[in-house]
């Protein structure tokens, strides 16, 4: 397997550290709201080259970090009025469940920041006695001009960063790209007790120290978009190298931006769609699709136009299962050469740094054979088991069966609307109000689902045009 390396700007082969097993790490969500749109990229990409790897035999070790002690976190619970650990409850439980709505399979390891408080303060204390990390008034910082090799992950030269780039002023700071290891607390905010007085950790530390406890002093993957290659990245590695005396991550992985018309959708910059909102209009795979689409290192746009266009090719990929009767089948038939074939072409084009955009084009032939009525029922199905196979693989067809039986969308969203419609026209039917039963009768007909009134109650079924 090759896959691109952001820290040497190539593709290398893929080397475990542990033979057949694979220990990787994704910077995770700071909760202090709900995730947009561009987060749930990340989420997915590194969601699906875990099941990649797993695919290819290999057992995964995989950590996401929840950052739940941030200025952020801080500035939401002045927002909200609340405490900040009741901030972060709301979000991390937003986050858990907007993650099972993606189709993302839990990551192994969920390390929340704050649990992770006195193993921070010893690798910093331990940075103080290397003479890599100073304390000023409370804060301590990591000197950056003390690790020669500063910018090696980003390309940025010390020199460089001196003149015109973004740094926040400090004058407690030696150099101003020294960055935080440990925060001062403020009156009221909240703080634990360390050597240094009482604060908490910055950031940058809380990665490197949760990665190392969770997957060892060497682990093979380390991701996050784009945006975190400087400064988060970047500080990671110098705290890592100086720590051990090695590097301590073998290869860093980066997914491309989620745009908005060209700009990166980011909440700062309010041009942002939150995921739980995106989720109640379109299937989680419509958005799965739009991701892994195109390869996870370029810039996708986001609009609805794109996402319509999604929902329609996974509705294509579903419609060959069902002219096979997929889910009726018992015994679907062994692969024979020509689906051999595929897997391998598959195989062949996720091994090449992930390149999901022509592995969908690949679901899509199998989804083609599948369909051909010249092609032998038996073939038919094995091209189906294929698609199937393989998708699974890229994370698509999750329940599968309750999918494809009758009366079933792909979104389950959907289906608790309808039947809280059918609940309101229950409600009028007692009442005699028939022009608003009727009425929501008809409008749902419009919409392409059908009512049947039963002596059981009412049933629904969708169109088969407008079902997916
Ligand atoms: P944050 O909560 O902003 O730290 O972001 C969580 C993860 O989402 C990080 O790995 C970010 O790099 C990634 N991310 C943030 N914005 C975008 C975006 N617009 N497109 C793709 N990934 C993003
Ligand atoms: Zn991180």
């Amino acid at each position: 397997m090759k896959i691109y390396n952001t820290l040497s700007r190539q593709k290398e082969e893929f080397i475990p550290v542990e033979a057949g097993k694979v220990k990787m790490y994704n910077c995770g969500p700071t909760v202090y709201n709900y995730f947009h749109i561009g987060n749930a990229r990340n989420l997915v990409v590194f969601d699906v080259i875990r099941r990649y790897f797993q695919f290819r035999g290999y057992e995964v070790s995989y950590a996401q970090n929840i950052t739940d002690i941030d200025d952020k976190i801080i500035a939401q619970s002045i927002t909200e009025g609340i405490p900040t650990d009741e901030v972060t409850r709301k979000y991390i439980t937003a986050f858990l469940e907007d993650l099972d709505k993606l189709d993302v399979n839990p990551p192994d390891y969920q390390p929340r920041a704050t649990q992770y408080i006195s193993q921070m303060i010893n690798f910093i204390r331990a940075l103080e006695e290397k003479g890599y990390a100073y304390e000023a008034e409370g804060d301590v910082y990591f000197a950056v001009e003390k690790f020669a090799a500063y910018g090696k992950l980003s390309g940025k030269k010390l020199v460089d960063l001196k003149v015109g780039a973004r740094v926040e002023e400090n004058e407690q700071k030696r150099y101003p790209f020294d960055f935080t290891l440990w925060k001062k607390a403020k009156p009221g905010e909240p703080k634990w007790q360390s050597p240094w007085g009482e604060g908490r950790p910055g950031w940058h530390t809380e990665c490197v120290v949760m990665s190392r406890d969770l997957l060892g002093e060497t682990f093979d993957i380390h991701g996050g978009g784009n945006d975190l290659v400087f400064p988060h990245h970047e500080n990671e590695i110098a705290q890592g190298e100086a720590y051990c005396g090695h590097p301590t991550v073998n290869y860093w992985l980066h997914n491309g931006f989620l745009n908005i018309e060209g700009e990166k959708m980011s909440k700062s910059a309010g041009n942002f769609f939150i995921a739980r909102d995106v989720l109640q209009k379109y299937p989680a795979e419509a958005i799965r699709y739009f991701f892994l689409s195109k390869h996870y290192r370029s810039p996708i746009d986001f609009n609805e136009e794109i996402i319509q266009q999604s929902l329609a090719a996974v509705k294509t990929l579903y419609s060959a299962l069902k002219d096979v009767d997929y889910l009726n089948q018992q015994d679907l038939p062994e692969y024979s050469e020509a689906q051999q074939k595929l897997k391998e072409q598959f195989l062949d084009v996720m091994d090449d740094d992930f390149n999901t955009a022509r592995a969908i084009a690949l679901l899509f032939e199998a989804g083609k054979e599948a369909r051909n009525k010249d092609n032998s029922e038996e073939d038919r199905l094995r091209f189906a088991r294929l698609l199937v196979e393989l998708g699974s693989v890229l994370g698509f067809f999750r329940n599968l069966a309750e999918k494809l039986s009758a009366g079933e969308d792909i979104s389950g969203k959907t289906a608790s609307l309808i039947e809280l419609l059918l609940t309101y026209r229950q409600d009028f039917k007692k009442e005699k109000n028939w022009q608003w039963a009727d009425k929501i009768r008809n409008d749902l007909k419009e919409l392409g689902i059908n009512l049947k009134d039963t002596p059981q109650g009412t049933e629904w079924g969708i169109d088969e045009n407008a079902k997916v």
